[in-house]
């Protein structure tokens, strides 16, 4: 017998700057037929809302076979109808915001650790100076 809750949809977030929640995800268990169907309405919110979206991925995975996702979508596919400043403006913005949230709170938890900006692919264009999606100006 095959259990009610053996696959995962897994929603990810883009950040928005200022928030203090590390990663947002979203995760729900269900049958295989629950995890699609979840899958199938962010994937739909997601295209309808285009480069407005804060929906960057989701993903389908069974428990047993976690490597290999039954079913992926991403904010950076084709069928998100985005231009390339778009995409150029989301990419910056996914590239530095989960740094600068977390040494936001290095900062607030008088840690002395800080993080640096993971390597910047020359696929996604120019290195930036400030983000196009949020202002934020970008230091190494
Ligand atoms: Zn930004």
């Amino acid at each position: 017998m095959r259990q009610r809750n053996e696959y995962t949809t897994t929603t990810n977030y883009a950040l928005d700057w200022g928030s203090d929640s590390g990663t947002i995800s979203r995760v729900t268990d269900g049958s295989r037929e629950d995890a699609m169907a979840s899958a199938h309405d962010v994937v739909e919110r997601m295209r309808r809302e285009g480069a407005a979206s804060n929906i960057r991925s989701v993903r389908v995975r069974h428990w047993g076979d976690w490597d290999r996702p039954l079913y992926h979508a991403s904010y950076y596919d084709s069928g998100q109808q985005l231009t390339d400043v778009e995409v150029y403006a989301a990419r910056v913005h996914d590239w530095h915001v989960t740094t600068d949230v977390l040494n936001a709170h290095y900062a607030r938890t008088n840690a002395q650790l800080r993080a640096g900006y993971g390597p910047w692919s020359n696929d996604w264009g120019t290195k930036p100076v400030e983000c196009p999606a949020c202002s934020a100006v970008l230091t190494d």
